[in-house]
């Protein structure tokens, strides 16, 4: 219902926000190399440190990375679709925080269930988009020509549509209205994303 949730890199709040407001050029480049630095393994002339967006897009991808080689069969990048890159958001979900009833559940659609139930946890909804923006915009800055990135091939923002559409009923939250909700919506997509990486939040 809302085309603008289903954008991806190009509308990700985060990548807007986060982008020029630590754009301050460093003066400070007298030394010829590093030298005087501990250990920033940057031999070019000492950037601005990244941003939360952007160090959470460098683990995004890393961590990608490493299920492409933990593929059996192995995977390379290049032979990655969005077929794979569905797959891989599938795997992520055992590591979700988020309950998601299944419809034979007394609390299926239950925002706040009074008791305790046996359904999955799983990514939110809003997790797994925020990934698939950064991973996105990985891949182009990888090298990844844009007619072949599998982060937006049209399967995956089928897929995302779909996780949100099933979410909202299973949980009682409609996305679209995330304002009445917020505390709800926010606290468990912030949880989601960073449980299988290195918590840093
Ligand atoms: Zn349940």
């Amino acid at each position: 219902m809302n085309p603008a949730s289903v954008g991806g890199a190009a509308t990700d709040p985060n990548s807007i926000s986060e982008g020029p407001s630590s754009g301050v050029v460093i003066a400070s480049s007298t030394l010829p190399t590093a030298s005087h630095q501990s250990g920033a393994g940057e031999s070019s002339s000492s950037p601005p440190p990244p941003s939360r967006y952007e160090s959470q897009k460098r683990r995004d991808w890393n961590t990608f990375l490493q299920y492409l080689k933990n593929h059996k069969p192995p995977l390379t990048l290049a032979r990655c679709s969005g077929a794979h890159v569905i797959e891989f958001l599938k795997y992520l979900d055992q590591f979700g925080k988020t309950k998601v009833h299944i419809t034979g559940c007394p609390y299926f659609g239950h925002p706040n269930p009074p008791a305790p139930c046996s359904c999955p946890l799983k990514q939110a909804w809003g997790s797994l988009d925020a990934l698939i923006g950064r991973l996105r915009a990985a891949y182009d800055e990888n090298g990844g020509r844009p007619e072949s990135n599998p982060f937006a091939a049209k399967a995956v923002r089928i897929y995302l549509r779909e996780v949100r559409e099933g979410q909202a009923k299973a949980r009682g939250i409609p996305y679209e209205k995330k304002k009445r909700k917020r505390s709800n919506t926010i606290t468990t997509a912030a949880v989601g994303v960073n449980v299988y990486i290195t918590r840093n939040i």
